[in-house]
């Protein structure tokens, strides 16, 4: 194997999506991650992609780059791994219970204004008339037509694919990992693969992906907490239904959306609970009350829950994107299924002095 020049920490999208992008620009990288693929907050996600409506800052337009280049991302993805990633169109509905919401969206729609045809209000009864299993609490729709809808662990094992295609090591499940930080931005690396052989590179350019874990390697390298990220939970859950919709639905900071066989998944997005990945009965009775609060079901049946931490950037928004040691892409609270794969490209394209027009699709 060729000495990798770049080591990405991290087998989420983020981390896959950078090790792609360095590939494709002929630079040799591998991956490493202690756990198993899928087990960060990727493999935990929803996959929800809505576009800002009306973008206008730099980070609501790239986020607009991002929902308009992923129908494209996923059809190379597919072409790459010979794999059919999971991708569908669907309308975001924001439901209404309050009068205070109703107002609220009643504000979006002028907001919005006339010329803005893929979003529009939709009063109680209207609603009911389009999706007739929601419930009577529901006062108003707010319908966002231009979302689409990504399976998770689908993008990572195609990501996975094209890496062990393109002959990037990618080393899950390592053990002991040793960093010891040398001169010029580039670290000594030593750790025990899968099969307990210990691997050692004496000198390659760290990348940290790590999502919420980012903390804990920039302590090994004694720059924390200079780059303070904190992991937020969210939890899931997935319940049989008898009935399916094709939308997705936002209520009161949850998301509810239906996979085939009438499975319902509602999840949170803001449980300040830190660094926990435990399951909470209290938290999924309350996911199950936001699931009857939009639906008319009297009963449903648990088939599963689950959690993931996401990792949120204190003191600001966004997400870390460092080109200088320690370089850093992390820190996607939110959004980072659909970001990340173009945040990614800015990353590689700043690494290797490429232009971002250079990585069909998400240019600039
Ligand atoms: C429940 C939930 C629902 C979500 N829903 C959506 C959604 O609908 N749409 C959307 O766009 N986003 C959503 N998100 C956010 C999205 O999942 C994240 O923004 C995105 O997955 C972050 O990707 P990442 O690669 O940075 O992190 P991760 O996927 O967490 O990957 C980080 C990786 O680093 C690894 N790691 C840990 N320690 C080390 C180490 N020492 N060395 C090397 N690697 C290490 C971890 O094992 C992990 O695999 C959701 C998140 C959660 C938790």
């Amino acid at each position: 194997m060729k000495k990798p020049q770049y080591c990405v920490f991290g087998a989420g999208i983020i981390g896959l999506c950078v090790a792609r992008r360095l590939r494709q620009a002929g630079v040799s990288v591998c991956v490493i991650d202690p756990r198993d693929l899928g087990q960060g907050a990727t493999g935990a996600s929803a996959g929800l992609l809505e576009p800002p409506m009306k973008p206008r800052s730099p980070f609501q337009l790239a986020r607009h780059a991002s929902f308009e280049g992923y129908s494209q991302f996923v059809e190379d993805l597919n072409r790459e791994s010979q794999y059919e990633i999971e991708f569908q169109h669907l309308p975001h509905v924001h439901l209404a219970l309050t009068d205070e919401e109703v107002d609220k969206f009643k504000r979006w729609e002028s907001a919005a204004g006339s010329e803005e045809q893929s979003a529009f209000w939709l009063e109680a009864q209207e609603a009911t008339e389009r999706w007739r299993q929601l419930s009577s609490q529901v006062k108003g729709a707010w319908v966002h037509d231009r979302g689409a809808w990504v399976y998770p662990p689908d993008l990572l094992w195609a990501l996975k694919t094209v890496l062990e295609d393109q002959d990037v090591p990618l080393y899950l499940q390592i053990q002991n990992l040793e960093i010891e930080p040398k001169t010029d931005g580039q670290v000594q690396l030593r750790f025990l693969n899968s099969s307990q052989s210990e691997i050692q590179f004496d000198s390659v350019i760290p990348i940290l992906c790590a999502g919420a874990w980012t903390p804990a390697i920039l302590k090994q390298l004694d720059l924390f907490p200079e780059f303070e990220i904190q992991a937020i939970r969210g939890q899931m859950v997935e319940l049989q239904a008898d009935f399916q919709i094709e939308a997705i639905f936002h209520l009161e900071n949850r998301y509810l959306y239906f996979r085939e066989g009438n499975r319902l998944l509602i999840g949170a997005t803001t449980e300040e609970a830190g660094f926990d990945e435990n399951i909470y009965s209290a938290e999924t009775d309350s996911l199950l009350d936001t699931a009857s609060k939009a639906f008319s079901i009297d009963s449903f049946s648990v088939l599963n829950t689950w959690c993931g931490l996401r990792p949120k950037v204190l003191r600001r928004g966004g997400a870390w994107l460092r080109t200088e040691f320690p370089i850093l892409l992390a820190g996607h609270y939110k959004n980072g299924i659909l970001g990340g794969p173009r945040d990614a490209d800015l990353l590689v394209s700043k690494l290797t002095g490429n232009p971002l027009e250079s990585f069909s699709p998400f240019k600039e």
